[in-house]
């Protein structure tokens, strides 16, 4: 179709609109009166290029290094616009790309629309049932913010500003995974709109094949516009970070192994191969390679419980990790707020930048595992490069693989994560050739590929094929789950995920 106007004019009101349709990968023009039937049925707003508004919506929240430039983006107001964008879109071959915390690069994609689920924020705690019920575009951040009210929490991530959406539908972990599970463990019910547009209600009596896919592979089946979560009591929480030099890096990779694999299951600590101290907090030049020790307890329950003795064994290993290796030149552990401090405590390794990264999960530092960390992060080219460990097991190893979509119930091990924030091209360049062939060395020990691992283990920035990424994502569960996806979306409309190509 050919341009009705200027492109490039302010007015969006006189322009056609350069979109990518399903059935091309090239952008053509498509008249501006195709939008009109959805501005139409919807209560929120259309954005085009030149609105006011447009570009804090297309822009990255968190890695810089993904720059892309919808056609249109549209923000709906309830489940009924989520419904009627759909519909709309079906109807007229449109890509659509659904947008909830906007961390990764299936969100946004140049010349596609977006369905940005900004508005849909809402948290509503119900202490008196143990609840949380959260709309699919609220951040951890704000669930983290409505739980604290109540001294409750969701077992959730480490990032405020990660999209509740994609992170729970992906799986979902953090500090509290290891006593309650995957944060899909914890998921009660949803509201979620199909490909056809249809409001429909999942949980484990209705709709019970759909709540499991959601459970671990959501993206792929539909846009969740409510989530219920289960919430625990927090009793006491402990963090904060022990530094040591950079040649204590392989004594702490042996403390982490030896009491955290298992371990007790209110610990999550972790260790980071980094510099220190975090860019912006030092000048450059006196930051230096460090290791890590980020020693994590988090008590859940009331004083006097029956958890009291497991939260003083816990406490005990703590202690024992943070003096089983000497020489540490600052530590700074102590009591924490676990909503406003615990949760936040990574930030400062995790600040919104340009980032390149690649992650994967294992299930023993073994000696050969810790020689490769060690020498790896000897090696590494920049000071924004980091080799984060984070433990799992625990009560994510309790279930089945396949009680829920997400299939890796490991007893043991830990999330390796390959960080590298970057300041230009050129850094990105040499981030990318390190993080290549660390994960490479790695990829022999390789247990899992979780769906939320940033950058993940295949795709995303490096662009696998479509066809090999639900294999490696779903593990066993990949069959079921091509036989649930070919009941609710055939025609693959929820296409921009880690997609199960049926
Ligand atoms: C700094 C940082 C820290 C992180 N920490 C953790 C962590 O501690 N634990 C952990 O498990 N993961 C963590 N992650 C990974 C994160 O959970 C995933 O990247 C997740 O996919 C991000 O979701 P989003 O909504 O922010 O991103 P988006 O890019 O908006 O969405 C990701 C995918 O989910 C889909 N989606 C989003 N919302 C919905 C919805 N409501 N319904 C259906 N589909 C939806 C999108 O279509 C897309 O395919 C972290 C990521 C970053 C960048």
């Amino acid at each position: 179709m050919a341009p009705s106007g200027d492109y490039n004019a302010k007015s969006t009101e006189t322009q056609d609109v350069l979109l990518k349709l399903l059935t091309s990968d090239a952008p053509s023009f498509v008249p501006l009166s195709v939008f009109d039937d959805l501005r139409a049925a919807i209560k929120g707003r259309v954005y085009f290029k030149h609105d006011e508004g447009y570009e804090d919506l297309r822009k990255p929240t968190w890695n810089f290094q993904i720059q892309t430039y919808p056609g249109a983006i549209v923000v709906p107001k309830d489940a009924k616009d989520v419904s009627e964008t759909i519909k709309w879109a079906g109807k007229h071959s449109i890509d659509l790309t659904i947008a909830g915390g906007r961390h990764t690069i299936h969100s946004t994609k140049d010349h596609r629309v977006t369905l940005d689920l900004t508005l849909l924020s809402a948290v509503v705690v119900d202490p008196s049932n143990s609840i949380a019920h959260v709309q699919g575009g609220a951040r951890l951040g704000e669930l983290d913010r409505a739980c604290s009210v109540y001294g409750v929490a969701v077992p959730s991530g480490t990032n405020a500003d990660t999209g509740v959406g994609g992170y729970t539908v992906g799986g979902g972990y953090g500090y509290l995974s290891r006593q309650k599970g995957m944060t899909v463990d914890n998921l009660l019910e949803v509201e979620a709109v199909l490909a056809s547009g249809e409001i429909v209600i999942a949980n484990r009596t209705q709709n019970s094949d759909l709540f499991w896919a959601i459970q671990g592979a959501g993206a792929n089946f539909a846009v969740i516009t409510r989530f219920t979560f289960r919430t625990f009591k927090i009793h006491s929480c402990v963090g904060g970070l022990q530094i040591y030099p950079p040649t204590h890096a392989r004594a702490l990779l042996e403390v982490l192994q030896h009491t955290m694999s298992p371990g007790p299951r209110p610990l999550s600590t972790s260790v980071l191969l980094t510099f220190a101290p975090p860019p912006g907090v030092a000048p450059e030049e006196a930051r230096k390679p460090a290791a890590v020790l980020m020693p994590v307890y988090v008590g859940l329950g009331e004083e006097g419980d029956a958890g009291e003795q497991e939260r003083k064994q816990a406490r005990a290993v703590l202690e024992e990790q943070m003096e089983a290796v000497p020489e540490a030149v600052m530590t700074q552990v102590g009591d924490m707020d676990y909503w406003n401090g615990l949760q936040n405590l990574a930030e400062v390794a995790q600040a919104a930048g340009r980032w390149y990264e690649k992650a994967l999960w294992i299930e023993t530092l073994s000696s050969a595992v810790m020689d490769i960390l060690v020498s790896q992060f000897t090696k590494a080219p920049l000071k924004g490069c980091t080799i984060a460990l984070h433990p799992i097991g625990g009560a994510i190893g309790d279930l089945a693989p396949t009680s829920t979509a997400f299939p890796w119930r490991l007893k043991t091990g830990f999330w390796v994560l390959i960080l590298s924030r970057v300041a230009d091209d050129a850094e990105f360049a040499i981030a990318r050739t390190w993080a290549t062939e660390t994960d490479a060395l790695l990829r022999p020990y390789r247990a899992a590929a979780y769906v939320n691992e940033i950058g993940g283990a295949v795709g995303s920035q490096d662009g696998a094929k479509a066809s090999v990424v639900g294999e490696v994502y779903y593990g066993e569960n990949f069959g079921r789950l091509v036989q649930v996806k070919r009941k609710y979306d055939e025609g693959n409309f929820f296409r921009n995920n880690h997609n199960i190509v049926v």
